[in-house]
């Protein structure tokens, strides 16, 4: 699986990453006279992994909501995961990020694979595709909550 990388799809499009000591939250999305600005929290300057799926969901917010969202957008996080059901455009923004870090195909591969979906196989994609644990089982649940993955998903 080609790994997505959340710091070159920046470069690519041009949006400044920026770390920052004091932020309400883990990631900060703003767009600014057409050119976009991602600030993290600098506490995940020592979290690659959770700082991939920020990184990813800012961008999200990036590719997305150009002109139909707020100028700025503080991204609420609960320690459970997710930003979600928080408004829609969050929910927009992390499946964005999570397609990206883990994309159907590559879920699909592995369930196969392994037969069903436990925490082995929730564990192995989240190191393969280096985001936390939790990031994957909330994937694979929203996947299946929408109906993506019931027919593969069988838990022991
Ligand atoms: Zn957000």
């Amino acid at each position: 699986m080609p790994r997505f990388d959340p710091e070159d799809a920046a470069i690519k499009e041009s949006v400044e990453v920026t770390y920052w000591e004091h932020l309400p939250s883990l990631g900060m999305y703003i767009r600014h006279e057409g050119y976009g600005f991602i600030a993290l929290h600098r506490d995940l300057e020592h979290d690659s992994r959770l700082a991939r799926v920020v990184l990813a969901h800012e961008l999200g917010h990036h590719m997305l909501h150009d002109g139909i969202y707020l100028e700025s957008s503080i991204c609420p996080r609960v320690p459970g995961w997710s930003p979600l059901a928080v408004c829609h455009a969050e929910m927009q923004a992390e499946r964005w990020a999570a397609e990206r870090l883990l994309p159907l195909p590559f879920v699909e591969e592995m369930i196969a694979r392994g037969g069903c979906v436990g925490e082995d196989i929730i564990g192995e994609l989240a190191d393969l595709a280096r985001v936390p644990d939790r990031f994957a089982r909330w994937w694979l649940d929203d996947l299946e909550r929408r109906g993506v993955l019931q027919k593969m998903v069988t838990r022991p």
